[in-house]
């Protein structure tokens, strides 16, 4: 543990020399003049005075070594349309998109709300703007109407890049509709909504602000436009968190730091290298997606491979192909993903040839032991569980491989990275927790480089947010529990807002959920804490069955609930039992993969679940009320 401890207390105590020495990985039109600036805390400015652009980073300055490389490799199984762009292609994609943005007014500090499927042009449009110092804000494409307004009266874009439709699982939703109704709704109005038109959209509605891009692409077909060489600390996008606990923030991200920061990342956690492909199966509209489909993996040279479509569409055999036919080396998604994986036929994944693969990556929400004992043997490579939120960016915790190759724990992201200061803080007091104690998870002044400036156009709630929860001390929550072992591997154990008071008792739900997988009839669950006149809270467990047909009948469920009910009993105390165990197929999700268990808890409430932008699939909710509105028959 040696080499991973030094270098980890070095970024600690001499952050401006370490990040001086990081900063040599990207090209500055002009040097910093300074490495870090602490002279307003908790704000942090890093790299002040130098000039730089994302997009020169990821593309430009590649041109001269690997111009002909791949830089972007394109795969829907929703419309069966594959296609390749090298780097000098992506090159003049970026060129013909930007010179379009700026003949509709887009300029340096100008926010684009990008709301676009998973197309090509959702990259171009993202570096285009990188490239014309403009300020993108991707939204999930397929966002309800309403959330689509609060993000257009939030960013006030100057203009929307949108698409006719998009494809997810061999349904077409058409986007146009929803622009419609959003920009009526909202109060600020843009200038003018670009469309890609991709002929997806069943009945293509012609709405007069609507202006298509392929005649102006056309049109500046040959164009070059110059990047804008941005002060290191100018935003370069606005990107709102999932809105799983609560009202979205808009996470502010500078430039420099940013690009230093996920070119670090490529070398110490991703071990990508300039030639490798990478493979992020994740969405634009994510932190995951802006970060490791589109800006890490150009900045490092290497050629990323963009997914539309489903894991299991044709089959769930199908990213394992991909894996064999593009010779893919790193590839990154979310445990999710692999839970339902998991539900298909296992065997599918030995028949493609994976000799390729490197090292599989894992983020954003915990990942249960029995799925990553089971992707572990089934590849037989490292399996890199990573802890991270959009706020920071990057990952915060990890097995930094390339530092060095510590040994996994399993149910562990790992230990902190480089550059964060993580601690784990009693609540209460903001004492450091000794090993084995539970904490919040804390991050200390400065933020390193990467990690968001601001809130958008809200200093304050930056300040009253996210610095404010341990009295008198300059610490960032991340809002997670988790738990450090002696030798520095943290076990994250859900979120603060998640735990339920019983009678007393303070409960993490996350622990009781970790009790019911452990039954072998359980594939997946979700405990929330709901109201109960005698003890204040009481959980409530929500279920998928591996195999719901052996538990048709009633007494056999009867008997199952009592089972896990035992199950918890034995593991966390009596005090932990839910009052009921409800059976469901599918359990509300954000797109991301995320729990919605803020909805969950309402509807068990009997209160509205509110705004649920994300919500992947909205008979799961149907299913929750269905199962309470049963309520004695399991
Ligand atoms: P909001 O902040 O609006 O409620 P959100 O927190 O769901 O939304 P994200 O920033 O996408 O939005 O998610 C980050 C959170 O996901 C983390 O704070 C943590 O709770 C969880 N998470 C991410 N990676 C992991 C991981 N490897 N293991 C466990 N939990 C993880
Ligand atoms: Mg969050």
């Amino acid at each position: 543990m040696t080499r991973y401890r030094e270098f980890h207390r070095r970024s600690i105590e001499a952050p401006e020399d370490f990040w001086r020495d990081e900063a040599r990985r990207i090209h500055w039109e002009t040097p910093f003049e300074t490495v870090l600036d602490r002279s307003n805390p908790p704000f942090a400015r890093w790299f002040v005075g130098g000039r730089t652009n994302l997009c020169h980073n990821a593309v430009d300055r590649h041109l001269a070594e690997r111009a002909q490389q791949n830089a972007l490799v394109y795969v829907s199984t929703e419309t069966g349309i594959e296609r390749r762009y090298t780097y000098a292609e992506l090159y003049a994609e970026i060129n013909r998109m930007a010179a379009v943005m700026r003949s509709l007014g887009v300029k340096r500090g100008d926010r684009v709300l990008v709301y676009l499927p998973m197309i090509p042009e959702a990259v171009f449009t993202m570096l285009a703007c990188a490239r014309l110092g403009a300020i993108h804000s991707v939204v999930f494409g397929g966002f309800a109407a309403p959330s689509l307004a609060a993000r257009i009266d939030d960013a006030k874009p100057a203009l929307i890049v949108t698409a006719d439709a998009g494809a997810r699982g061999g349904k077409v939703i058409d986007y146009t509709p929803l622009v419609d109704e959003a920009l009526a709704r909202a109060q600020h109005k843009p200038p003018h909504v670009l469309r890609i038109d991709r002929q997806l959209a069943p009945e293509r509605l012609n709405a007069s602000y609507l202006v298509d891009y392929e005649p102006l692409r056309e049109q500046f077909f040959d164009a070059h436009v110059p990047c804008e060489w941005l002060e290191s600390n100018e935003p370069s996008y606005v990107l709102y968190t999932s809105g799983t606990t609560g009202r979205p923030k808009g996470v502010v991200r500078d430039v420099g730091g940013y690009a230093v920061a996920l070119a670090a990342s490529m070398e110490y956690i991703f071990e990508g290298r300039a030639g490798d492909t990478m493979f992020t199966a994740s969405d634009i509209g994510w932190v995951v997606g802006h970060s490791y489909i589109i800006y890490a993996p150009l900045i490092a040279g290497l050629t990323t491979v963009m997914y539309e479509g489903t894991p299991i569409r044709p089959d769930g055999g199908i990213w394992w192909r991909l894996v064999e036919q593009h010779r893919i080396n790193l590839m990154f998604t979310a445990p999710t993903a692999l839970r339902v994986l998991k539900k298909q036929d296992p065997a599918l994944l030995k028949k493609s040839n994976l000799s390729s693969l490197r090292t599989l990556f894992l983020a954003g929400e915990p990942l249960d032991e029995p799925t990553a004992s089971w992707i572990a043997d089934a590849l037989g490579k490292p399996v890199v569980d990573n802890y991270w939120q959009t706020e920071t960016g990057w990952p915060m915790l990890a097995i930094q491989r390339g530092v060095e190759a510590l040994p996994p724990k399993l149910g562990s992201p790992g230990v902190p990275v480089y550059g964060y200061n993580l601690t784990l803080r009693n609540e209460q007091t903001g004492e450091v927790c000794a090993p084995g104690e539970k904490g919040v998870i804390t991050l200390g002044y400065p933020l390193p480089p990467g990690c968001m400036s601001t809130v958008w156009g809200d200093d304050r709630r930056f300040v009253s947010t996210y610095w404010s929860s341990v009295p008198d001390q300059q610490l960032y929550s991340t809002f997670d529990w988790g738990i450090q072992d002696a030798n520095g591997y943290v076990t994250i154990l859900g979120r603060t807002d998640d735990v339920i008071n019983v009678a007393g008792h303070r409960l993490g739900t996350r622990e009781i959920e970790e009790a019911l997988s452990s039954h072998t009839a359980v594939a997946e669950v979700a405990v929330v804490g709901v109201a109960d006149p005698l003890k204040g809270q009481v959980a409530l467990a929500f279920v998928v069955l591996r195999d719901a047909d052996r538990y048709a009948a009633d007494e056999a469920r009867a008997k199952l609930e009592a089972d896990l009910i035992t199950t918890v009993d034995r593991q966390l105390g009596a005090i932990a039992r839910p009052a009921r165990v409800h059976m469901v197929s599918m359990l509300p999700k954000t797109r991301s993969g995320k729990l919605l268990r803020r909805a969950i808890a309402a509807l068990a409430e009997g209160r509205d679940p509110g705004d649920l932008p994300t919500i992947e699939d909205a008979g799961a909710l149907q299913q929750v009320r269905d199962a309470l509105a049963a309520g004695g028959k399991a």
